[in-house]
């Protein structure tokens, strides 16, 4: 799009921004591709590293080599996102949370990039969990992801509970197993009693993730979708940006500001 297209069109959201009260925030890998962490399906994703069919929980949970792999490849490829900072978008969302407008964010990464960047927990819902941490399947223990890694460099190749015995596994959705049950109807909840719902980044295909963005839409929410390439819900998105989501937040942020009188 051009330079007066684009203009126009963070005008709009930030008119639409300083005229809500509840807003959801809806962020998908797009949101974190500027922090240096590639889309798990793009071109130097994980998927062309790993066979994908290794993280089912279903083998995870039967097939010791199979944990050991996970395990290693964790440890040693920076999954769990050491270093990684969070960009201009992630903390454009954690300014909403300052100015009072954001009910909640969304998110299908499990980089916790949201929270490094300054959104308190209770406004995070993460869809597929957090590579921060890890859990074990029999009683629900958490530990620190780092906590972990130290044990394996220490010659753990698969670790388990230190309370149980039971399997751990990092806190993230694997394929084959359930989206967390509190996060998603608490999604679903935010989502229909929302005023504005903005997504960052997600081509909204994932399902059920995606449906979020359409309850907002069918309670009465404005859309506004900022995604580089086509989304699924384009159609029905009062303002569709395709653009970087940092140059777009920034200089939405700054317009919100002014039309708030607040110093930028
Ligand atoms: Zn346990």
């Amino acid at each position: 799009m051009d330079d007066k297209a684009l203009e126009e069109s963070i005008e709009e959201i930030a008119d639409l921004i300083a005229g809500s009260k509840r807003i959801v925030v809806f962020t998908g890998a797009g949101i974190s591709t500027e922090s240096g962490i590639p889309d798990f399906r793009g071109p130097d994703g994980l998927w062309t590293k790993v066979d994908p069919s290794d993280f089912t929980y279903q083998k995870f949970v039967s097939d010791a080599e199979v944990r050991k792999r996970i395990w290693q490849l964790n440890t040693t490829s920076g999954f769990a996102f050491d270093g990684v900072e969070p960009n201009p978008a992630h903390r454009a969302v954690a300014e909403l949370e300052k100015l009072g407008k954001l009910d909640c964010i969304i998110t299908q990464n499990v980089d916790g990039l949201h929270l490094k960047a300054g959104n308190s927990e209770d406004k995070v819902l993460q869809l597929h969990g957090n590579m921060q941490w890890v859990k074990c399947i029999g009683c629900g223990a958490r530990h620190r992801f780092e906590e972990v890694r130290q044990w394996i460099e220490g010659g753990v190749e698969a670790p388990d509970c230190r309370q149980c015995g039971g399997i751990l596994k990092p806190d993230a959705v694997f394929f084959g197993e359930a989206m967390p049950v509190r996060e998603t109807a608490e999604a679903q909840r935010r989502s229909s009693s929302c005023d504005l719902c903005i997504v960052i980044g997600s081509t909204l295909v994932v399902y059920p993730a995606g449906l979020m963005p359409q309850i907002a839409v069918d309670s009465g929410a404005k859309l506004v979708i900022i995604n580089d390439g086509e989304t699924a819900l384009d159609h029905v998105a009062h303002v569709r940006i395709a653009a970087r989501a940092s140059e777009v937040m920034s200089l939405t942020l700054a317009k919100v500001k002014e039309k708030l009188g607040l110093d930028s």
